[in-house]
């Protein structure tokens, strides 16, 4: 696994230079010109080094629901998704697969996948994923979704009668599932790590929560949720807890410097410091939120408070895709419609910082990937800078992110292992991969889902729609 990098461009403070880059056992061991080579030589020139990105929020199984849910919003979008969600473990398999091929292919070396669990086979479908990750070869954080209140609850009650139906699973059972998961499956050391994954204040009881923050700090795991996403959410924070949802998420103790938060829409001024604070991290998911109405996030307001802030994909079911490199320039540019002051406005360089330390912050291993230096682990991406999309020859950071890079990804290592060289994924069969996606699945334009048709006259009247 040794190796070096030979003449690859890379971005200094506010310039480039070319160098070589020596890296034995997983780590990056000396960047610096005309060095030795180590192990096998890989070809730089006309290439830019970067650390990989991390795809810090999605949902893997929404791969078989993508191009084809209704425009709809997140209330009602979710009873959808779930109406058709594949209750297969090969179906998991494959769409982990996929989603780890698209991610590295745009750049990104870790995925955080919120990922949703078969009712009854949770721990076969954490297996399998974890099995389709390792297979890939990219760094993971499986993140099991769950949630201990129905979907209706999710919904702001407004002035009817609240629901009193109860969830499938009990919330200790869903806690004993999760302890058994981290004792089978959280191998950090060995590039797979569970996270505590409580979906949101919207389906998660405060005894989840507290559960999951007890299990965090036994295992010192990392914890992630999404929070504040839509309207009604903020609308049923108040109804639930008579307080904003960070407020209240900070009073249980569930924020921090190992908390990462999906999407972060709906934020006052006060949520902000805390997050700020309590050192937790946002993950900003443009294209859904774009997608589902969701609203634009304050990122700048984020930035300028010193919160910590990453992108995700999200799930390919509201992005329809998992390109990292279109979410972190859908991601930064937004931004510039929301604030005249173009002094505030993320850089690209900024935006690359953002998706790659950012994201390691909010995993909290910022000491260990995340950036070109010394002795942290080898999870680099060389983009080749002479394919069509990345020319003429200006700035390519510039072109990276404010382009349209199409397959520019040249070579891909996690942990210092070849995942992607020559532009092609060496790890696992694509052409395999490609086809049981197909066979697996259909032409579907026209579906009706009765979930949707169950809840929306209360959904329309609670939004005053
Ligand atoms: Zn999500």
């Amino acid at each position: 696994m040794n190796f070096t990098i030979k003449n690859v461009l890379i971005a200094t403070d506010d310039d480039y230079t070319t160098v070589d880059v020596q890296v034995v056992d997983g780590k990056i061991a000396t960047i610096a010109p005309d060095l030795d080579v180590i192990g096998a030589a890989v070809d730089g020139r006309n290439n830019l080094l970067l650390p990989g990105f991390v795809n810090a929020h999605t949902h893997s199984s929404e791969m078989w629901q993508r191009g084809v849910m209704s425009m709809l919003p997140l209330e009602l979008w979710l009873a959808e998704l779930y109406d058709f969600a594949p209750l297969d473990l090969e179906k998991v398999y494959l769409s982990a697969l996929g989603t780890a091929v698209e991610t590295l292919l745009s750049g990104g070396t870790s995925v955080v996948d919120h990922l949703v669990l078969i009712p009854g086979q949770e721990l076969e479908t954490i297996a399998t994923a974890v099995r389709a990750y390792q297979e890939v070869g990219i760094r993971a954080f499986i993140a099991p979704l769950i949630q201990d209140e129905p979907l209706i609850a999710s919904i702001p009650a407004g002035n009817s009668v609240p629901n009193n139906e109860t969830y499938f699973r009990s919330t200790g059972a869903t806690l004993e599932m999760i302890a058994e998961a981290v004792k089978q499956y959280h191998r950090p050391e060995e590039g797979v790590s569970v996270l505590v994954a409580p979906t949101g204040i919207q389906l998660c009881s405060d005894a989840l929560f507290l559960g999951c923050i007890e299990l965090s700090d036994r295992h010192n795991l990392c914890r992630h949720s999404h929070l504040l996403e839509t309207k009604a959410q903020e609308k049923l924070a108040q109804e639930k807890y008579g307080c904003t949802a960070v407020e209240h998420l900070q009073r249980i103790g569930y924020l921090g410097d190992r908390t990462s938060l999906a999407h972060c829409v709906w934020l006052n001024e006060t949520d902000i410091k805390i997050l700020a604070q309590t050192q937790s991290t946002v993950v900003h998911n443009p294209l859904s939120n774009l997608r589902l109405g969701s609203g634009i996030a304050p990122i700048l307001k984020y930035i300028q408070a010193g919160v910590n802030v990453t992108f995700g994909c999200d799930g390919a079911s509201s992005n329809d895709s998992q390109d990292l490199l279109e979410a972190i320039k859908i991601g930064s540019i937004l931004h510039n419609i929301t604030d005249s002051e173009y002094q505030n406005w993320i850089t690209p360089r900024k935006s690359l910082e953002m998706a790659s330390l950012g994201g390691a912050k909010g995993l909290n291993i910022a000491d260990q990937i995340g950036s070109l230096s010394v002795g942290k682990q080898a999870d680099l991406v060389m983009y080749d800078l002479t394919k069509l999309s990345l020319l003429p020859r200006t700035d390519p950071i510039g072109l990276l992110v404010l382009g349209r890079p199409v397959n520019v990804v040249d070579s891909a290592w996690v942990n210092g292992k070849g995942i992607i060289s020559s532009g092609q994924i060496n790890t696992i069969n694509i052409d395999n991969l490609k086809q049981e996606l197909f066979n697996r699945s259909q032409w579907e334009n026209k579906r009706k889902s009765p979930g949707v048709a169950q809840i929306e006259t209360h959904y329309r009247q609670i939004m005053d729609l």
